[in-house]
Parts: C-alpha cells; sequence; structure tokens
C-alpha cells in the first residue's frame, strides 16, 4: 500500500488541532502506521520504543493479542448500547473487579468516558453529597457552605472546566480563563520527597487552611504520591496518610485521583496502598482499558452513595451517553485479568532497579537539575526548558519515542518492555542531555 505521507501530513498540519499545539505553527507530528509490543511503527520503515505508554496508559503494549481479541469477541456481540435502563456483562464483571481491587468501602462505581469527566463526576459527587446533609441538618453550616475544593498546588486533574480549576493556578490554564473559572483552595504542594526522612511541618499550612475553611470545603482532592502532569512530583506517603486524617478531622470529603497512578503504575497496584488510606471517592481511567479505549470509573462508598440518592434530586445528576460502553468495559476486563494474573509487581520493580541504576546517575550533567525514580516512573528536571522541535527529532533518530514538557523529561515505559529497549531510552535521554541544541536558553 503506497501512501503520500506528505499530502496526509500537511491535510494533518493545517487541519487538525493536536494537544497543546497551535494551528497557526504546529510542531510536527510523525505518523504512525501501527504499533506492536513497545515498537510505534512510523512512516518509512523507522520504529520507536514507546516510553510514554502512550501517556500512562499502554501498560501491556500495543496490539496485545488478547486484548485485540476481547474487542473482536466484544465486538461481533454488541458494541454499544445505552446505559440508561439497560446493562450487560462487561460492565458488570468491570465493577466487580473494580470493587473487590480497590479498598473496601468503596462498592458503587460511576463509568464514564474520559479520566477529567471522572473528576467532574466526583466533585458533583461531593456537591451533591452535602446539598443532602445540609437539607438533613439545617443548622449544621451556612446555606452558601460546602461549595468550595481544597488542592495542593502542583496538582493535574483534566482539561475540563471543574477538574482545570483544581489544577495548579501557575502552570494550568487559571490565568487564560481566570473569567470563567471556579475559585478554589490551594495549598502548598507537597514537600518531602518520596524516600526522604518525613517532617510533619510541612502541615502547618494545610492545617491551618482545613482549620479556617472547612466549613466551605465541600472535598480534598489530591494525586496520591505521584503529581503528574503539574510537575512529575514524587511525595512522602506520610503526606497522603495525613491529608486522610485532616479531612476526617475535619469532615471534608477526600477524593483521590489515581488516572494515572492506578493499576501498578507506582509498584502498588494503587498509589493509595503507599500510605494504607482509603479515599472516600476514587478516580480511575488511563490504564483501566490498557489503553486500547477511552474509558474511566469514579468509585465512592455506599454513604456518599446513599446520601447523594437521599437528596433533593433522588439520584446522581450524571449520565453520558457512552456510559459504560460494552467494547471499553470488555477490553477493560481483558487487560485487568491480564495484569492480575502477570507477575506485574515483579515486572515494575525490575523497571525500577534498572532506572534507579542508570537513570538516577544522568543527575551528573550539567543540564541536569535533578532525576527521580518510583516504580516504572523515570524522571529527569532540566535546567532550562527543552527545545520540542529539536528534541523530539533526536528522540526519533535515536529509536524512541519520549515527549517531554517544559523542564520535564520523564517517561513511564510499558510494563513489558526489556531492559535492552529500556536501556535504549535511557541512552537517548543520556544522549540529548549533553546537547545544548535541545535545550532553549530559559
Ligand atoms: C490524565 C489525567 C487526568 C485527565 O484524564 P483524561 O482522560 O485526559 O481526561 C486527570 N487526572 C490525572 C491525574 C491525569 O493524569
Amino acid at each position: 500500500m503506497s501512501k503520500n505521507y506528505t499530502d496526509l501530513l500537511d491535510f494533518d498540519k493545517n487541519n487538525i488541532w493536536h494537544p497543546y499545539t497551535s494551528m497557526s505553527n504546529p510542531l510536527p507530528s510523525y505518523f504512525v502506521e501501527s504499533a506492536q509490543g513497545v515498537y510505534l511503527h512510523l512512516s518509512e520503515g523507522k520504529k520507536v520504543v514507546d516510553a510514554m505508554s502512550s501517556w500512562w496508559a499502554v501498560v501491556h503494549g500495543y496490539n496485545h493479542p488478547v486484548l485485540t481479541q476481547a474487542i473482536v469477541d466484544q465486538a461481533s456481540k454488541v458494541s454499544h448500547v445505552m446505559f440508561g435502563g439497560l446493562t450487560h456483562q462487561p460492565a458488570i464483571e468491570l465493577c466487580q473487579k473494580l470493587i473487590e481491587l480497590t479498598p473496601a468501602p468503596l462498592s458503587k462505581v460511576f463509568l464514564s468516558d474520559s479520566g477529567s469527566v471522572s473528576v467532574e463526576v466526583a466533585m458533583k459527587m461531593a456537591y451533591q453529597y452535602w446539598g443532602t446533609i445540609k437539607k438533613r441538618q439545617a443548622n449544621r453550616f451556612k446555606a452558601t457552605d460546602k461549595t468550595k475544593l481544597l488542592t495542593v498546588r502542583n496538582g493535574y486533574h483534566g482539561d475540563t472546566f471543574a477538574a482545570m480549576s483544581v489544577c495548579d493556578p501557575v502552570n494550568g490554564m487559571h490565568q487564560m480563563f481566570e473569567q470563567v473559572i471556579s475559585q478554589h483552595y490551594f495549598a502548598p504542594a507537597p514537600k518531602t520527597a518520596f524516600g526522604q526522612e518525613w517532617d510533619s511541618c510541612e502541615l502547618d499550612e494545610l492545617t491551618t487552611t482545613f482549620k479556617d475553611h472547612h466549613q466551605e470545603i465541600a472535598a480534598f482532592i489530591i494525586e496520591p504520591v505521584v503529581q503528574g502532569a503539574g510537575g512529575m512530583r514524587i511525595y512522602h506517603p506520610q503526606y497522603l496518610a495525613a491529608c486522610r486524617q485532616l479531612c476526617d478531622q475535619y469532615d471534608v470529603l477526600l477524593i483521590v485521583d489515581e488516572i494515572a497512578t492506578g493499576f501498578g503504575r507506582t509498584g502498588k497496584l494503587f498509589a493509595c496502598e503507599w500510605a494504607d488510606i482509603t479515599p472516600d471517592i476514587l478516580c480511575l481511567g488511563k490504564a483501566l482499558t490498557g489503553g486500547y479505549m477511552t474509558l474511566a470509573a469514579t468509585l465512592c462508598s455506599e454513604e456518599i452513595a446513599t446520601t447523594v440518592s437521599d437528596g433533593e434530586a433522588g439520584c446522581f445528576m450524571h449520565g453520558p451517553t457512552f456510559m459504560g460502553n460494552p467494547l471499553a468495559c470488555a477490553v477493560a476486563n481483558a487487560s485487568i485479568d491480564l495484569l492480575i494474573t502477570s507477575n506485574w509487581q515483579e515486572k515494575v520493580n525490575t523497571i525500577q532497579a534498572q532506572l534507579t541504576k542508570e537513570l538516577l546517575p544522568l543527575v551528573r550533567h550539567k543540564s541536569v537539575a535533578d532525576t527521580r525514580v518510583i516504580g516504572a516512573i523515570g524522571v529527569v528536571e532540566t535546567n532550562n526548558p527543552v527545545n520540542m522541535a529539536h528534541i523530539q527529532k533526536r528522540f526519533v533518530e535515536m529509536g524512541v519515542w519520549i515527549r517531554p514538557f517544559g523542564k520535564l523529561i520523564y517517561i513511564m515505559p510499558p510494563f513489558i518492555t526489556t531492559p535492552d529497549e529500556l536501556r535504549t531510552v535511557i541512552n537517548a535521554i543520556d544522549t540529548v542531555l549533553a546537547e545544548p541544541e535541545c535545550f532553549l536558553e530559559k
């Protein structure tokens, strides 16, 4: 099959938006023909190791026979059906699995189509929950109360409006949307790094915020242990444990966003396990389907579900068109089975050991400010921002797919990545770090 790549790429460049990309002066896009295992097959026979797992999602690699078959089998039964008044085996099976794998109090599942939507759903649940409580106990707090959220700086929770309002106010999109975005409370980002000695002094400001504003705060939302797109920061689990304790003490719901960290990425099945805590509401996405389809889930406790349902509306007010999509649920079931029955922990630990041994020492480069690792996540923070167009080209030339942003060159390879493949990735990073052209002045 011959394709005129130049024509196709021209159309792409002129007519198709890409994530966070200018339409008038876009960065180049690379053309993916197919993908197999950890490899993306680009045009003209070029092959690159995907060190990004397509943004945390493709944990088992591409075109996995079991996952592909799950989609084929389900497509021959029913690909989609509305979830209003109808149900099906793949959704039931998936929710059973999610309840079983997550901490005990989480027993009610809301399925949605993307991570951002699962965060919106979590927030709406929190607001509806307090709405009911308010009605039940008229004197408990003032009518205007419990309409705010509390979070920490450097967070990332998605691109829709409510999710965006709890992303980092500086590196997020707050300024641009200042006029239309809801204002919430922000505490400093967790400071003590994972593996460092815990210093409880860093809780002072967070504690003060809880103390001063808890009557206005419906929920506290946080990414557990790893802050992803807001800075790739890895923090002490004791901080997360303290958040749980403060939420209990001040009557604030705890929403944990495991969209990036869930399904083994940090070395635990869920990053909450590092702190041995249970959230009131949990968001899952990204690796849920092994990166095959878009799907997310919001889990909550029985208490929250019944309180929401006892409210004015008598139900939870949300229902996406593609809720519980059977194809997505079927491949999620296959992906979770594959994960659970595989030696995923050993694979993640092996990746972690190699990253520790080979990626952490890259801090020796003059261009590097910090390196950090947890589970199958490796981060190189540079002193200067990367020159995207150039560094991307260099990575592809060296046979790897890494998509840095700002001062962060970070990787989260598929769990099936072999030591040699990972070495190719680390060597490519090692090489660019010594090339001044790969970085901007400041
Ligand atoms: C990616 C991400 C989201 C948003 O998920 P989408 O599927 O892109 O909408 C939310 N929270 C975290 C922690 C994420 O990493």
